[in-house]
């Protein structure tokens, strides 16, 4: 059987070994941290520092976090877990209910269920933290805790010890201010991060066509130094372009022979002092390419005719769809549940949260259809539920709630089955026209008063293959409905 005692005196082993490695403190510190999150069997780690006035703690390493996430502002020590402060390890289980997170939101979309952390301390007096996150509810044991101290304890020794201490707080307060800057603004993208010019023509492009798809980015917001003289630094690398959402760092590049093997070189000397950061040397066909692979619809060039904007990406909408299923799974823990979904609009949704809930489940769907007036819409089932839902937990999954008739219609169905309990779980939540107030248990995002289409919604039977959800232009729908 696994002794988590040996296997965490193991763990310890090794990071005692690289925190007093030759390895340089940051790259030392950011292997701690991915040695940390693995033996806790946790999905990522942070380790912060006190800024000078005590008030608030920057990430000096971190493994298995967004960039998104560690951008997402500054921790407040009052505000976030602040009994750390006063010397003691602590955990938070849920973050959503929890008033000791700061950034429960941010958390939420990030995935992260349940926090553990400890402060380093010299001389006993705190200096920073290490955090470790947890996409599954966690109830932390006293192991946990005293396994994290401890690799607080060696971070704190190997800070101290490091002759680059003074130089790496010195170029963390630097950095930190630049971050403040780009912080500040709440969400990304967002005008006043906007560059007023681009160097280049084909890097405009890209930042269009990165809005139009709702990929967040950054233009330039980090400098890394390649070489020093003398511990200064004598050559830096500016990537064009980073995507939070896709935590990669993006250089374009002209077909100009000379210019790639200069940026190639320079990329190699970046990912071998820089190991944890991702880029990438694109072209514009490089570019349309990643865009695909990673769902930006059919091909960025030909935008997807009659959608005005996207409004929710797929990666976006993937990892909410990850933090509903793994608050389903925490809240239905020990129970065997039944989803219902209403045809055909739910597929996508539906396929993917079921394979993210960590349950036995059954599914079953039915199929509705409109009849009556525009002033007196009425529904009527034209499929019902296969199996019997008596006595069984059912979670009622829902792409959209618009005016909430067909909702209250579906549910007053199913309460007359006598279900053991009866939940909604909703993708998006048009609350603005609500008509019916119809209790909605999950919700994944809430959307204004337009038309939205794909993944899996449509418009006259069509849009619904489109990975992302986009807004209809509206002209369009009037035209349709002239005709
Ligand atoms: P409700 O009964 O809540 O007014 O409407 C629910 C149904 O209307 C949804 O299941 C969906 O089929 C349709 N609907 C409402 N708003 C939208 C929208 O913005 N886009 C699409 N494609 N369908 C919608």
């Amino acid at each position: 059987m696994d002794n988590p005692g040996n296997s965490y005196s193991q763990a310890l082993k090794q990071i005692a070994k690289t925190a007093n490695s030759a390895l340089p403190l940051r790259k030392a510190l950011n292997t701690v941290a991915k040695n940390t999150a693995k033996a806790i069997k946790a999905a990522g780690c942070s380790i912060m520092l006190l800024n000078p006035q005590k008030a608030h703690l920057d990430i000096i390493a971190a493994h298995g976090l967004s960039d998104l996430y560690l951008r997402k502002g500054a921790l407040n020590v009052h505000k976030s877990l602040p009994e750390i402060m006063q010397g003691k390890a602590v955990a938070i289980v849920d973050v959503s209910q929890d008033k000791r997170a700061q950034y429960p939101e941010a958390a939420e979309m990030e995935g992260i269920c349940s926090i553990l952390g400890a402060p380093l301390l010299q001389k006993g007096e705190v200096v920073g933290e290490i955090r470790i996150y947890s996409h599954e509810p966690k109830h932390f044991s006293q192991a946990d805790k005293d396994f994290l101290s401890t690799v607080a304890n060696i971070v704190a020794i190997a800070l101290e010890k490091s002759e680059l201490y003074r130089v790496l707080k010195a170029d963390h307060e630097e950095s930190v201010t630049k971050r403040r800057k780009l912080t500040e603004t709440p969400k990304l993208p967002s005008s006043s991060l906007r560059p007023s010019s681009f160097s280049h023509t084909s890097e405009e492009e890209f930042a269009k066509l990165l809005d139009f798809y709702r990929i967040e980015w950054l233009y330039e917001p980090r400098s890394f130094p390649l070489t020093w003289q003398d511990n200064k630094v004598t050559e830096m690398f500016t990537p064009d372009f980073y995507l939070p959402e896709l935590d990669l760092y993006i250089e374009l590049t002209t077909l100009k022979q000379s210019l790639i093997t200069q940026k190639n070189r320079k990329l190699r000397r970046l990912k071998g002092l820089y190991p944890e950061v991702n880029i990438k040397l694109l072209n514009k066909s490089d570019y349309l390419r990643l865009l695909a692979k990673y769902g930006y619809g059919p091909l960025g060039e030909t935008k997807v005719e009659g959608v005005n904007q996207v409004l929710f990406s797929h990666t976006q909408i993937q990892r909410r769809t990850r933090a509903l299923a793994k608050r389903i799974s925490y809240n239905y823990r020990g129970h065997q549940l039944v989803l219902i979904g209403i045809l055909k609009g739910v597929v996508c949704f539906m396929s993917d949260l079921m394979q993210h809930i960590s349950l036995p489940l059954t599914v079953d769907f039915m199929a509705i259809s409109y009849y009556g007036s525009n002033t007196e819409p009425a529904v009527k089932i034209t499929k019902d539920l296969d199996t019997s839902i008596a006595g069984l937990d059912v979670l009622m999954v829902e792409d959209i709630v618009d005016t909430g008739m067909t909702l209250n219609y579906v549910l007053n169905h199913l309460s007359s089955h006598s279900p053991a309990s009866l939940r909604v779980c909703t993708l998006l939540d048009k609350r603005v026209r609500r008509l019916i107030d119809v209790p909605l248990d999950y919700i994944g995002f809430e959307i204004p008063d337009e038309f939205v289409v794909g993944y899996g919604l449509d418009y006259r039977g069509e849009y619904r293959n489109l990975s992302f959800i986009g807004a209809l232009n509206p002209e369009l729908i009037e035209k349709g409905r002239r005709e």
